[in-house]
């Protein structure tokens, strides 16, 4: 997924960023301006970033089953 996270600022249905767990499947949603500060924090241009990249970018693991790798894809 290719979409940026700005384009979501503007969609009134997208209510974040929803994060899933690969490992147990479990999920929480972000709140965009939430990601797009984090993502600034660590020198990227946030609102740029495609959403399906800032899992990449997810550095705490899993609370439920430790896991580390990370979807993630707009919350509706
Ligand atoms: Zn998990």
């Amino acid at each position: 997924m290719s979409v940026h996270l700005a384009h979501y600022l503007d969609h009134e249905r997208c209510h974040g960023v929803r994060l899933t767990c690969l490992g147990c499947m479990g999920h929480r949603d972000l709140s965009l301006t939430a990601v797009i500060l984090r993502l600034e924090a660590l020198g990227l241009d946030g609102p740029r970033t495609a959403i399906g990249d800032v899992a990449r970018f997810v550095r705490e693991p899993c609370p439920t089953c430790g896991g580390k790798t990370f979807e993630t894809a707009p919350a509706v």
